[in-house]
Formats: structure tokens, C-alpha cells, sequence
């Protein structure tokens, strides 16, 4: 625990007060507390996360369960892929090739280990006293902190001008799929698989599903996708929602779409699920279930609503534009109000908190958050879909550039995908950009620079691009909107 006496003020009664506490330690609350430390407020984090080991530990689902560990057993298991399948057309040859799932895990874990330290080193560097325990509101200004793990004692309350909730959220769940933590997991099981299941069942083709859905699919597993809806990835660009699709069939994802699980049984080794789709009623085994249904505002404990904070009908803290609750010295921000539950929204809210709070004009601009799904090819947007777009009548131009017409995309073996710039068809500004493509994570920041700045299409088009590079494709793509490709 950091000594952070000097930080805050201890009042006559023992009860220690500070300008900001902030609920929770995952992206939005740990970069909130370090972001209102560095504007000079004294600050606590009070966060319950307790890891394996039953150690407390910073960084929320993102570090400990989410966006980190999953990307690395993304890359490992591309990695993987790539010596089975493709290294060969490199010249490369790796004859029996096999994975050690038991060190992948471990690697992931010491990636885990190593970020969540850093946050507290983070912590330390800044003076955000780091409270281990669960928070729960006692009053507009009091917070009451029950320890966790091996500090855990009696409990005891902090004060503070301004409380900041970011306490996430957790996996949704339905009644016909009990998670277990054996047969049926959530997205938190499916990271710490110590063998490949030979049959992988998962319920739900969303970005849980389709990564995690992959990491297994590449290391050898019969992975079975069920998805209620009709229609493949709803939320992104059908046309390339479309070519995702096909690929990662071709890799060996088996989805099925229009399939509603209506149950579940389990003897000691594996789960028999029953669905409905357009054919009527179906069956299908698995040695492992993964139930990754979308996840839900985690308010528990918190009593929020005993202090008059406002909640909406699906559970989520009600907030303005601002993030200010009901109470006004009370911002909620992250997973557990409106809007894409994205560890980079989480933290650009904590960021504009913190700045409102010490008299900042914080600043968000919620149309330019990237998406990223992070299969391969990873799939990337900034904007509005073609189709919604046509629905909202607007007009607009279009220009498309396909990987394969990419030098550079030739080159790594990564022929797959497109790069689709849309743009206002009177004024030119950019209003979407969607890659499918390698590296399409890291490919569109250049295109959410862009939407930041107002940019057309043009901009792109007069903008120099290193060549050979992916980005070249952005490049082209800003051209065809003018119908000036040069490559295509
Ligand atoms: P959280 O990260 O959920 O943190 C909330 C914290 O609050 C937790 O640590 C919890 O212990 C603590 N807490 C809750 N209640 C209390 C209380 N009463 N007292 C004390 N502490 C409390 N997003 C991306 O942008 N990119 C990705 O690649 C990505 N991959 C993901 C992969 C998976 C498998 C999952 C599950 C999620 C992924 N996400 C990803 C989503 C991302 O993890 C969340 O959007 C992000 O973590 C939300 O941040 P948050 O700070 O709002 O909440
Ligand atoms: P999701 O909303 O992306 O997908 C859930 C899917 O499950 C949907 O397609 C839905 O139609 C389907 N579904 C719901 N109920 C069903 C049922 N009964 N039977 C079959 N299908 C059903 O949710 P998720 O994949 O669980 O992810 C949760 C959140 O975590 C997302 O909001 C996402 O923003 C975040 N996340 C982000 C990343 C990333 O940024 N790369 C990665 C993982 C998670």
C-alpha cells in the first residue's frame, strides 16, 4: 500500500478525505485517479479485484480478464497458425509443430502480472492512494471500503468532494446455459483453457465470441458458433460483415446464424446443447461451452440508488453528456453507462471527468471511437455503416481498395480484405472508414485522426504515405472515393 497520508487529509475523527474517490481500478477509473492526481486533486482508488493468487490487483476486466490477456492468446495462437499454415510459402519448413497450451497460459499470465503492477507503480509515481476493497456509497460525499484479500479487516469510510464510478461491467448470462466454471464458461474460462477442447461450442458470433472463438479454432478445436441473430456482425459494414464471414469459415469457424439456444445438459464430460433455428429444432455436443452473450453494468454493492443516483431501465448508472449523475458531484463513466463498452471510452471519460472536475473543459468526441474486432484479418471501423448511412437518407460517396492490390499486403502473404473510406457526398468529410485487414488495429488511427480533424477524403488523398505500407490502402481508398485509384 502506497503512504499516502500526505495526499489527503486526515479529519479529527480518523476518517480520511480527499478531493476524488474514484470506484473501481479498471481503464476508466485507474486513468481518471492518475489523470485527477496529475491536476493537482488528492485522490483514492478504491478497487476489489483480487487475481488468482487472491492478491489485490489494479487494471479491472480489461488487464486481468479482457482486452490484454486475450490479445495474447491471439498472438499466440497466430503465431501457431502461421508456422502450420503459412510459413511453408515463406520457404520456411517447421515440421511437427505443436503448442504447449500450459505455457501459452502462463505467458499470459506474466503479461497480466507485469501491466496490473504497472498500474500500481503507476499509482505510486502519481500519489493516487490505492484503497483494497469493495466500495459502497453511504452518502453523496461518504464511501464506506470493506477490505479484500489478505488486508481485508473492518471496514471503514473515506469522504471525498467528488466520487467518480467506473465499476465496469461483468458477462451477461442466460437461463438456458448455466455457467459452471467445468463444462460451460464465460469469456473469463475461456481465457484459462488448459488443454484445446476438442469440440468448443460457443453462444453468441460477437467480438467475445469471434476471438476467443479463434484463439481455439487455430490451436486445433472444432469450434461451433451459435448466434441468435439472422444476420452475421449486425453492428459493422455489411459489406465487409460479409467478407469476414467467408473467411473465417474458410479458417474453420462453423457459424451458425438464426440459432436460438433454448438449453443445456451436462453429464461429467461434456454439454449437449439444444437450439431452434430455421429448421426446427437441433442438437449438438461439445466438450466445452463458451457463453459470450454480451456482458452488463456491474452496480452490485455499490448503493448507488440508496443515495439517489439514477439508474435506466437496463441497469446502467444514468449520466449526461458530461457523465454527471443525478447527484451532482458524482460522474459515472465506462462499462457502467451509455455507450460502446471500449476500454479507450472508459479512459477518454476519465480523462474528461477528471479535467471538469478541476475546472478543465474535459472533451470527448463519442463519433470518433474506434472499433476493433481482433480476428485474422482484424477488423477495424471509425463512423457510420453503408447501411446506416442509407437509412438515415444521406448522401454519400464511396471508395473501396482491396488488400490484395496492396504491395505491401503481397508481400507479408496477406492478400485478404479492403480498406472502404465513405464520404459526405456534398461536403466530402469523411462519415466512415472500415478495414478488413492485416494490422486494420493499428491501420485506423490515421482514419479517427482524420474524423478528429473534420478530414475529407481528400485530405487522405493529398496526404503522403510511406511506401510499401498497409496504410497505402487507406491512401487508395481516399482516392477511389474520387474515382483515382491508381493501384486498382
Ligand atoms: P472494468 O474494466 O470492468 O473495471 C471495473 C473495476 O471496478 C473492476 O476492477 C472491479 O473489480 C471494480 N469494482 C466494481 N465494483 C466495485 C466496488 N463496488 N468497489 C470497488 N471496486 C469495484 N475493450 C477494448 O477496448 N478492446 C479490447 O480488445 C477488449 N477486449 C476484451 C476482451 C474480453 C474477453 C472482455 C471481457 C472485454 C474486452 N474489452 C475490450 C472490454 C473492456 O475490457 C471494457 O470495456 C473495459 O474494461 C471497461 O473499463 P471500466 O473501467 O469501465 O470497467
Ligand atoms: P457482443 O454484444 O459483441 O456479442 C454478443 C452476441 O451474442 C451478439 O451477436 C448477440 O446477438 C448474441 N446473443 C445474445 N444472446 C444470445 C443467445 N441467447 N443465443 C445466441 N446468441 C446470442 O458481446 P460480447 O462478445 O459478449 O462482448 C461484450 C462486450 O465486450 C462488447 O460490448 C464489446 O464491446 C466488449 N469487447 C470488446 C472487444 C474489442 O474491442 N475487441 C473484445 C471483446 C469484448
Amino acid at each position: 500500500m502506497v503512504s499516502h497520508v500526505v495526499a489527503c487529509n486526515e479529519r479529527k475523527d480518523n476518517m480520511k478525505s480527499f478531493d476524488v474517490v474514484v470506484i473501481g481500478g479498471g481503464p476508466g477509473g485507474y486513468v481518471a485517479a492518475i489523470r485527477c492526481a496529475q491536476l493537482g486533486l488528492t485522490t483514492a482508488c478504491v478497487e476489489s479485484w483480487l487475481n488468482g493468487e487472491n492478491q489485490p490487483v489494479l487494471g479491472g476486466t480489461c488487464l486481468n480478464v479482457g482486452c490484454i490477456p486475450s490479445k495474447a492468446l491471439l498472438d499466440s495462437s497466430h503465431h501457431f497458425s502461421f508456422i502450420k499454415h503459412a510459413a511453408k510459402e515463406h520457404g520456411i519448413n517447421a515440421a511437427g509443430v505443436t503448442m504447449d497450451v500450459h505455457r501459452m497460459i502462463q505467458r499470459k499470465k506474466n503479461i497480466v502480472q507485469t501491466l496490473t503492477m504497472g498500474i500500481a507503480g503507476l499509482f505510486k509515481k502519481n500519489k493516487v492512494e490505492w484503497l483494497k476493497g469493495h466500495g459502497r456509497f453511504i452518502s453523496a460525499n461518504q464511501i464506506e471500503v470493506k477490505p479484500v484479500g489478505e488486508d481485508s479487516g473492518e471496514a471503514y469510510q473515506v469522504t471525498a468532494k467528488h466520487i467518480i464510478i467506473a465499476t465496469g461491467s461483468v458477462p451477461m448470462t442466460i437461463p438456458p446455459a448455466h455457467v459452471d466454471n467445468e463444462l460451460i464458461v464465460d469469456s473469463t474460462g475461456a481465457l484459462a483453457f488448459t488443454d484445446v477442447p476438442r469440440r468448443l461450442g460457443v453462444i453468441g458470433a460477437g467480438v467475445i465470441g469471434l476471438e476467443l472463438g479463434s484463439v481455439w479454432n487455430r490451436l486445433g478445436a472444432n469450434v461451433v458458433v451459435l448466434e441468435a441473430l439472422n444476420d452475421f456482425l449486425a453492428p459493422v459494414d455489411r459489406q465487409l460483415a460479409n467478407e469476414a464471414e467467408k473467411l473465417l469459415r474458410k479458417q474453420g469457424l462453423d457459424i451458425r446464424l438464426g440459432a436460438r439456444v433454448t438449453g443445456t445438459g451436462c453429464n461429467n464430460r461434456e454439454v449437449t446443447v439444444t437450439y431452434e433455428d430455421r429448421e426446427g429444432k437441433q442438437h449438438v455436443v461439445f466438450d466445452k461451452l463458451i457463453v459470450a452473450v454480451g456482458r452488463k453494468p456491474n452496480t452490485q454493492g455499490l448503493g448507488a440508488s440508496a443515495v439517489g443516483i439514477a439508474m435506466t431501465e437496463r441497469g446502467f448508472i444514468e449520466v449526461d453528456e458530461s457523465c454527471r449523475t443525478a447527484l451532482a458531484n458524482v460522474y459515472a463513466i465506462g462499462d457502467v453507462v451509455r455507450g460502446p463498452m471500449l476500454a479507450h471510452k472508459a479512459s477518454e471519460e476519465g480523462v474528461a471527468v477528471a479535467e471538469r472536475i478541476a475546472g478543465k473543459a474535459g472533451h470527448i468526441n463519442y463519433a470518433a471511437i474506434p472499433w476493433v474486432i481482433y480476428t485474422w484479418p482484424e477488423i477495424a471501423w471509425v463512423g457510420k455503416t453503408e447501411q446506416a448511412l442509407k437509412a438515415e437518407g444521406v448522401a454519400y460517396r464511396v471508395g473501396s481498395f482491396p488488400m490484395a492490390a496492396s504491395g505491401r499486403a503481397r508481400a507479408m502473404g496477406e492478400l485478404d480484405g479492403m480498406v472502404k473510406m465513405i464520404s459526405d457526398a456534398r461536403t466530402d468529410r469523411i462519415l466512415g472508414l472500415h478495414i478488413l485487414g492485416p494490422n486494420a488495429s493499428e491501420l485506423i488511427s490515421e482514419a479517427v485522426v482524420a474524423v478528429e480533424f473534420d478530414g475529407s477524403s481528400e485530405d487522405i488523398a493529398r496526404t503522403i504515405h510511406a511506401h510499401p505500407t498497409l496504410a497505402e490502402a487507406l491512401h487508395e481508398a481516399a482516392l477511389a472515393v474520387d474515382d483515382r485509384a491508381i493501384h486498382f
